[in-house]
């Protein structure tokens, strides 16, 4: 058994590896260390392996998937290797020492999950692989819980915004890639060429052509991705559906420290709530839920797209009678996603097809209704076809399936009466042997004379006679027609030639009305899957009109606006609010203050002064926020928005805000920082929040004025900056495009009260120590605090503080072009440098001269 375990393990490579044996699947040696440790389960021991004992543990094939669970969540792989024969085929096969033939049936990892149990609901799941090809990258994924299946042309600038929209539950790439991803597999499985063949077979295509266009790199990512799900699935590859291509500026890029700092899908710690997403989501549908989340994640770039969702949200925002009917509608559907990648990836039950009937005869019904609207937006107009094209379908499932078919089809009873005329007589047969049998049991009673005999049926008699065991003895007794089966401590059990023969019936029976069932569901869900292109682009259409009338709900719960986008690069928003900080702030009784954002080409970049605690963080995010809603097509929380398309969004926290989460902080900072003045154009949106904060204060002022001097000259976006260093405010003379804001705040009774208002101009001081009070530092170290202040405040106006001579700088572009020239004379001299050809005398003048020139 070992040597067959361990060849089992080597195939499994770096998974735990799950061995069926009988009803417990168990793992060995450094496996179950692993496993026990997680799963909080006995380690025990087992035989001995080159003379140690072997550590075992295991868990029950009845609850393996909550146990699987776990395993994956801690980020295991595991291989699940099954009994391929009972215990008795082996044994007649190869006598009676045989061991069972067991073979690795399935890889379960994070990124190929099918079972209900094992997801999320409300989030898609993706598996990524990341493919390079001639210098290009591009991430293909898949969610072989709905067979959704992209291929995102990406670069290396842009690799790991996109893997960071997609969020991603597992990504792979060729072993010696350097992209971020959780594990490798081998290299000609990215082949380019081999990709495109693995496609075309996939979806029996003689040319990809009519997916769009799939570069090269695209095609090693899709063929590396299809290879890998072909090697979890053992063969049995997941249904996908034709690649949807996505050009990653298609959409607003969003690195991933700007999500996590936004909270856009998921909250600090990962958790869903306190996201954006969260606040937004009113989905009444777990399909509409994934949409949303996609939809957020990557907000468009296309104006005419966002437009159509728009006017989409906006039809269901007027109209709430529409939408209370369309949103009840959704609410009674099942996933029909869901319930068809389970049937297509062979685990799917007669529950399944009943679900599939029930979405299914709802979408059409909600198509009807749509139908019926005259004055429906395009984007709705359009997708109301697909949610009626499956009455053949519907119709067969109605007359076939029972009204709530059951998850285990191995009882059977899933088939409607009615259906097929002969499983009706079988199950007549079956239904009159039981009525025979009962009679039986009357006779029994009748000519024993004993009351308490029962007819009864195990798995292991069958139908046998039951009495009391003081009645046993006078049944034993010859000519009682009963032949003794079996003596317990309360019963003794008999049987008798008629009820064997009515036995034999009913059993037989019900065992050709089982496999009658069968036959029909294989048949039902061949039907359907054959149907499955269409049947997903319905369940499309529904989550997007899942999404849309959500977000009309959200809308018109919270009194947000349709903005409106164009196309030069402005950022107008009156009266805007942060959807999550409002309703914490309303949660705890107090009310939000609504705040304008007014950026133009001669006003791009607001630096915003004033208090800690006075709402900066809050006025730079609802703004951001307020980009990522509008591009995703939601309303957005303001009273009026007017927005020029953002291509780039960025947004960076100052290090001390990061440091509970115990990262080298400042270093992080500088690299995050370093990336938006290598990327943010013109069309960007970039929000910098107390940047430079995470070192010493010179250093820390000295970079923070270094980094707006370069957005502003060189990058020239959209920017909000706030900063606790007042002397930035001196930026504003010689940036023109540089305005000034302060977050209201004021003393009163000695007592500081936090306005939450943004208003022009510079903080006219710092409320350091009116906050400290605020948070009950007491009035000792107050008092001591404010003598130490006086006398800095005294040793600035002496000397003009730590900005002193700030002022003498040249500007930014005139130190930039001053590098350059000396940059350009140096080459030129080095140029003319034929350097093996001086002499000594030579070098050293040369040196000279070009010391003369730095
Ligand atoms: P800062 O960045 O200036 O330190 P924050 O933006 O973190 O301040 O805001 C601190 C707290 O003030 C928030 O958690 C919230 O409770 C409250 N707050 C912020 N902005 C507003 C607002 N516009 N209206 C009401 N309360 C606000």
């Amino acid at each position: 058994m070992m040597a067959q375990y361990l060849a089992l393990k080597a195939e499994a490579d770096d998974c735990l590896l799950f061995y069926r044996m009988g009803d417990f699947f168990e793992l060995f040696f450094d496996d179950a260390k692993i496993a026990s440790g997680v799963l909080d389960i006995a380690l025990t021991a087992r035989g001995e392996h080159s003379g140690e004992p072997i550590p075992m543990c295991g868990v029950p094939v009845h609850a393996a998937t909550a146990y699987l669970q776990r395993l994956i969540k801690a980020g295991h792989r595991v291989a699940i290797a099954e009994q391929t024969e009972t215990p008795e085929q082996a044994k007649k096969a190869r006598g009676s020492k045989a061991l069972v033939g067991r073979a690795i049936v399935r890889v379960v990892t994070a990124g190929t999950l099918t079972e209900e149990a094992l997801l999320d609901s409300r989030t898609a799941n993706w598996c990524a692989a990341v493919g390079e090809a001639g210098g290009g990258f591009a991430i293909a994924a898949a969610d072989i819980s709905t067979g959704d299946f992209v291929v995102i042309e990406s670069d290396r600038a842009n690799l790991s915004a996109d893997l960071a929209r997609l969020g991603a539950a597992e990504v792979i790439a060729a072993e010696g890639s350097d992209a971020p991803v959780t594990g490798h597999r081998p290299k000609p499985d990215f082949d380019s060429a081999r990709g495109e063949e693995r496609l075309k077979a996939l979806h029996g295509v003689a040319t990809l052509d009519g997916f769009g266009t799939i570069g090269r790199a695209g095609l090693a990512a899709a063929g590396g991705l299809v290879a890998y799900l072909d090697h979890t699935a053992k063969g049995a590859l997941p249904f996908l559906r034709p690649p949807r291509v996505v050009q990653s500026t298609a959409t607003m890029a969003i690195d991933a420290a700007t999500r996590e700092s936004l909270e856009i899908c998921q909250a600090q710690g990962g958790a869903r709530a306190g996201s954006l997403l969260d606040a937004v989501d009113r989905t009444v549908t777990g399909a509409g839920a994934r949409l949303l989340g996609q939809d957020l994640a990557a907000p468009l770039m296309d104006r005419a797209s966002v437009e159509a969702r728009l006017a989409t949200v906006a039809f269901f925002h007027d109209d709430a009678g529409a939408r209370d009917r369309v949103r009840g509608a959704l609410r009674a559907m099942p996933d029909i996603g869901r319930a068809l990648g389970r049937l297509a990836a062979g685990r799917g039950s007669p529950r399944d097809l009943g679900q599939l009937r029930d979405g299914l005869d709802g979408a059409w019904r909600l198509g009807e209704s749509l139908d019926r609207i005259t004055d429906a937006p395009e984007l709705l107009k359009a997708l109301a076809p697909s949610l009626r094209g499956h009455g053949a379908l519907i119709d067969l499932l109605q007359r076939a399936l029972v009204p709530s078919p059951p998850v285990d089809a191995a009882q059977g009873g899933y088939i409607a009466a009615a259906y097929d005329a002969a499983l009706d007589d079988l199950r007549d047969a079956g239904a009159g042997g039981r009525r025979a049998i009962a009679a039986l049991e009357a006779q029994y009673r009748e000519s024993t004379g004993i009351a308490a005999l029962k007819i009864r049926h195990n798995g292991v008699l069958g139908y046998h006679i039951e009495v009391p065991a003081k009645f046993g003895d006078a049944l034993m007794a010859q000519g009682s027609g009963f032949t003794h089966r079996q003596t317990l401590a309360g019963v003794v059990r008999f049987n008798a030639p008629e009820l064997h023969e009515v036995a034999i019936k009913v059993s037989q029976a019900g065992a050709h009305a089982l496999a009658a069932e069968a036959a029909h569901l294989e048949e039902l869900i061949a039907t359907t899957l054959s149907d499955r292109e269409a049947i997903a682009r319905t369940a499309d259409a529904l989550a997007r009109i899942d999404v849309a009338a959500g977000l009309a709900e959200r809308a018109a719960e919270g009194g947000w606006v349709r903005p409106s986008l164009v196309d030069h690069a402005c950022f107008e928003v009156e009266g805007g609010r942060h959807p999550v900080v409002e309703s914490a702030v309303a949660k705890s009784g107090g009310r939000f203050v609504a705040n304008d954002c007014r950026l133009s080409p001669d006003s791009r970049l607001w630096l915003v002064t004033g208090p800690n605690m006075g709402g900066k963080s809050t006025f730079l995010r609802q703004n951001a926020l307020i980009a990522v809603l509008a591009q995703a097509g939601s309303f957005v929380p303001a009273t009026r928005a007017t927005l020029g398309l953002v291509d780039r969004l960025f947004s960076r926290v100052g290090a001390s805000d990061n440091l509970a989460r115990g990262r080298s902080t400042f270093m992080v900072e500088m690299v995050e920082t370093a990336a938006i003045l290598a990327q943010a154009t013109p069309r960007s949106f970039v929000i910098l929040d107390e940047v430079g904060r995470g070192t010493s204060t010179y250093d820390g002022l000295a970079i923070a004025w270094a980094v707006v001097e370069a957005i502003h000259e060189d990058n020239r976006c959209r920017c909000l900056f706030a900063t606790h260093y007042h002397e930035l405010t001196r930026l504003a003379e010689r940036c023109d495009a540089l305005t000034l804001h302060h977050v209201r705040a004021r003393e009163w009774k000695g007592d500081l009260v936090l306005l939450h208002e943004v208003a022009e101009g510079p903080a006219d001081r710092s409320y350091g120590l009116a906050v400290a009070r605020l948070a009950g530092l007491p009035p000792v170290t107050i008092k001591r605090a404010k003598s130490v202040l006086d006398k800095l405040e005294a040793g600035r106006a002496k000397t003009g503080g730590i900005a002193a001579g700030l002022d003498d700088l040249p500007l930014f572009a005139a130190a930039v072009q001053a590098e350059d020239e000396v940059v350009d004379e140096l080459r030129a001299e080095l140029g003319a440098l034929d350097v093996d050809a001086l002499s000594p005398r030579e070098a050293l003048d040369a040196l000279y001269r070009l010391k003369g020139l730095v």
